[in-house]
């Protein structure tokens, strides 16, 4: 059995060849303490984030890309591939997982260990840009260069590809969380109004945009009064989130500009042909494509379904080993 698997700082996926995406969840592990136990993973654990007593502690186990608490990501793999697995549950699978492209060897190494740790009888790893761009049905082994971005959760990468490799590649770590910290910091300085998490990434998903529009949108949202200290409802607009967000989304345009000035020419001359190209659940910020094209001069386009790119990667290069055997970067 193969599984291919998108193992992000937000959501975790799963892709079974023949199959697709089997499985979408957020990267979110609930413990209690007491006992030592995992409560919860995935939805469950991240709808009992901000909402805990102190004897149960919810982890995000990844933190920019890489594994922050190995015991708990090794429960998560566990957990997704049993789940996954169903009446193949006791033969022992074949992962792919990806990885960041700025990853250490021992991060690296990390990875491969928790699969092996959680059952796997192999694991293969290749890096992030590679099946985002594979996941966007790019044809990454032809000689032309292809420039992808990938908004994740933590992180931004950056990376133009030509022959199955990368030839110029950026990260930042800035991401859908810093975007978050800066909408509930934005609100909390103009309304004096405290708002979770949670609620700070629903109102980027409901009315952010990377530029202004002329038709605004609002929001009411709840959230707790910073003076009186009691429950307040407070109505926001995309173009005062679309403020709010400004500074983060800066430091993405630059770490793209950044991988534009580090790629030869000839790759360069590909890039404004085809456009560069956007995944991640970053990339469904409303306007993000156009906000990037404009700041760089050249065109961007979003993939099809910019969550899934990463698990769809994972799931062609298992498909066909042979043809992608370069792009993989390691075996056990
Ligand atoms: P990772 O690879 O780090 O796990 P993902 O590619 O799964 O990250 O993207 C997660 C990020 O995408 C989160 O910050 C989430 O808030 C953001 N996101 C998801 N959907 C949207 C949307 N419609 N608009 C804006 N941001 C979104
Ligand atoms: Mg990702």
């Amino acid at each position: 059995m193969k599984i291919g698997i998108d193992l992000g700082t937000c959501n975790s996926l799963v892709f079974l060849p023949g199959k697709g995406v089997v499985l979408e969840e957020p990267s979110v592990v609930a413990v209690s303490l007491n006992e030592n136990k995992i409560l919860a993973v995935g939805t469950e654990a991240k709808a009992m984030s901000g909402r805990t007593p102190d004897t149960i502690r919810v982890y995000r186990p990844l933190k920019d890309g890489v594994i922050a608490d190995f015991r708990v990501t090794q429960a998560m793999l566990k957990y997704f591939i049993d789940k996954v697995s169903g009446r193949f549950r006791f033969l022992r699978p074949e992962l792919m997982i990806g990885v960041p492209a700025g990853i250490t060897s021992t991060e690296r190494r990390a990875v491969i260990e928790a699969g092996l740790t959680a059952g796997a009888k192999n694991v293969y790893v290749a890096k992030e840009p590679i099946l985002a761009a594979i996941g966007a049905d790019i044809p990454i082994n032809s000689c032309s260069g292809n420039m992808v971005i990938d908004i994740g959760g933590g992180t931004s990468e950056t990376a133009v590809i030509s022959l199955g490799g990368i030839v110029t590649c950026h990260s930042v770590r800035v991401g859908g969380d810093k975007i978050d910290i800066a909408i509930s910091d934005y609100i909390k300085k103009k309304h004096n109004l405290a708002v979770g998490e949670q609620t700070a990434e629903e109102i980027k998903i409901k009315i952010g945009s990377a530029l202004p529009e002329k038709e605004e949108k609002k929001l009411s949202i709840r959230g707790r009064d910073l003076i009186l200290g009691l429950p307040r409802t407070i109505k926001v607009s995309s173009n005062e989130i679309c403020e709010a967000i400004s500074d983060p989304l800066a430091d993405i345009i630059q770490v793209i500009k950044l991988v534009l000035r580090d790629t030869p020419p000839e790759l360069s001359a590909d890039v404004i042909d085809k456009g560069m190209v956007l995944s991640g659940g970053g990339s469904l910020l409303r306007n993000i494509p156009d906000l990037i094209a404009q700041a760089t001069g050249v065109p961007c386009i979003l993939a099809e379904e910019p969550l899934h790119c990463v698990a769809k990667g994972t799931g062609v290069i298992l498909e066909n080993l042979d043809i992608y055997k370069k792009s993989i970067m390691s075996k056990r």
